[in-house]
């Protein structure tokens, strides 16, 4: 096949895309080869127009459109030979602590953690102590830092009580677009105020902040290299998409579109709620079609067993899975899952858990506190889980809310601190899919592979089962497929 330039620029132009001068010299080097160039480019063009994108085709683009043809096509006979490059960081429990004592710890490791990484930022060297300025409580605007012992949002104002360790302070929120933020602070999270005390002695807050990241440059890969994000697959469950899921393993396995694509998928991420688990909720065995969990999780190695060995597999467990609740979690127990553990490219992991794959940092957390998160700040749906994983990483804790949902165990330490900022952030929990790019990092919550169960119609929650994204470790770019 001979590419027409003309009819794909016209193309381009019918579009209102703009072709750069060096794509353009590509597609012209393309002109005598056996590849259809055209339908590549309206790929790319029906692509951005989806991301809502930049109208224009890029020499970038253009190389991944040769990369593509090298293997579909047989332009270039490269053969894809990628090693795996993998760093794990395990979050593993310090020393748990019996009751209020543990929680006593674990607090005041979550302060002094959260001082410690905000210290060094050069307008944070002079936050005083609630002490030193409760016995001094000169004009003047001063900067404080606390946990949020207890937030209440009035109509005209807002009350955050504050503790540093050192002593409580009552703040209060008046200002319209102050009390907005409050609205979006965390219980027991860790933040930054700057108060002015008034006439009567109150410490009015002139602005809130949490600790945040900061804007970054973050390492990728030098190498091309995919990952699979998943989580919530539910094997065991009447609604899990068995289906949709091996169109899913087919795929992995070369055996359908994007071959160029799949042969640089180096790595699988199951962010947990591997299996449906049995007794999680009440009457649950109605709405399981194996209910035997050791059955579940041979189902599902059963299933991941056809997958390429050249792709790692890295699983976590969610609260469906067969493991204490409280957060950091060990990994699935090997008593319950023997046929995933002979897998030799499958790794079991806790949860959260750190792994760096390919000098890109991954931060994978199931998701449970977005629960709480959701319910905590109004207007935070279902539908947007990235926002309040946002909200998570911008407070640098990964479950700050205590007493509701989320059990967190008493530990000496507090390992849900988001010390390192992540690349990548995934979670799962929610069933939705969505992403979100903050200051460098990409968000990515990875949907489910079961379908709307009964509960989340009554709850009018509407997941996105059976979407996959994958993200190119290069620049962070996130693309699904559908295997619904
Ligand atoms: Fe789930
Ligand atoms: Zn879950």
């Amino acid at each position: 096949m001979v590419t027409n330039i003309s009819m794909v620029v016209r193309k381009a132009l019918e579009n209102g895309f703009q072709i750069e001068p060096k794509a353009f010299e590509i597609i012209k080097g393309l002109e005598e080869k056996d590849v259809n160039v055209r339908k590549f480019i309206q790929e790319v063009m029906e692509k951005k127009i989806v991301d809502e994108c930049e109208r224009r085709i890029t020499e970038q683009d253009m190389s991944s459109i040769l990369s593509l043809l090298g293997e579909d096509q047989g332009v270039l006979t490269e053969k894809v030979e990628i090693k795996t490059k993998v760093v794990i960081k395990k979050i593993e429990r310090t020393q748990l602590l019996e009751g209020k004592e543990g929680f006593e710890s674990l607090f005041k490791s979550r302060y002094n953690k959260l001082m410690m990484l905000v210290h060094s930022r050069p307008d944070h060297f002079y936050i005083e102590t609630i002490s030193s300025v409760k016995n001094n409580r000169g004009k003047g605007r001063r900067k404080i830092s606390g946990l949020v012992m207890s937030k209440r949002l009035r109509r005209k104002n807002a009350v955050l009580t504050l503790d540093d360790n050192t002593g409580i302070l009552e703040t209060l929120a008046v200002d319209k677009r102050i009390i907005d933020k409050v609205r979006e602070i965390l219980l027991d999270s860790f933040v930054i105020v700057d108060i002015e005390f008034s006439g009567r002695d109150t410490a009015i807050i002139k602005s809130i902040n949490p600790p945040d990241i900061p804007e970054q440059s973050l390492t990728l890969s030098k190498e091309k290299v995919y990952t699979v994000f998943t989580s919530d697959l539910h094997v065991g469950s009447k609604n899990f998409l068995n289906e949709s899921f091996k169109k899913f393993i087919d795929w992995l396995g070369r055996k359908g579109k994007d071959k160029s694509i799949v042969s640089r998928i180096k790595y699988l991420i199951i962010a947990g709620d591997a299996v449906d688990g049995v007794g999680i909720y009440p009457g649950q065995e109605t709405d399981l079609e194996e209910l035997d969990v050791k059955k579940q999780y041979s189902k599902l190695a059963h299933l991941l067993a056809d997958i390429p060995k050249s792709i790692q597999i890295f699983i976590i467990p969610g609260n469906h899975d067969p493991v204490g609740q409280a957060l950091p979690q060990p990994p699935i127990p090997r008593k319950y899952a023997e046929d995933l553990y002979r897998l030799s490219n499958v790794t079991m992991l806790g949860n959260p858990v750190y792994i760096r794959l390919h000098d890109v940092n991954v931060l994978i957390y199931h998701g449970r506190s977005l629960d709480d998160v959701m319910a905590a700040i109004p207007g935070f749906t279902f539908a947007r889980p990235a926002v309040a994983m946002k909200t998570l990483l911008r407070a640098r804790h990964l479950a700050p809310i205590y007493g509701e949902r989320t059990a967190l165990a008493p530990e000496i330490e507090d390992n849900l601190v988001i010390e390192q900022i992540p690349s990548i952030f995934h979670s799962g929990h929610i069933h939705t899919l969505d992403s979100e790019n903050y200051k460098g990092t990409l968000i990515l919550n990875s949907g489910c592979w079961q379908a709307q169960t009964p509960y989340q119609a009554k709850m009018g929650i509407r997941p996105t089962p059976g979407i996959v994204p994958i993200v190119d470790l290069t620049n962070l770019e996130v693309f699904t497929r559908d295997f619904r």
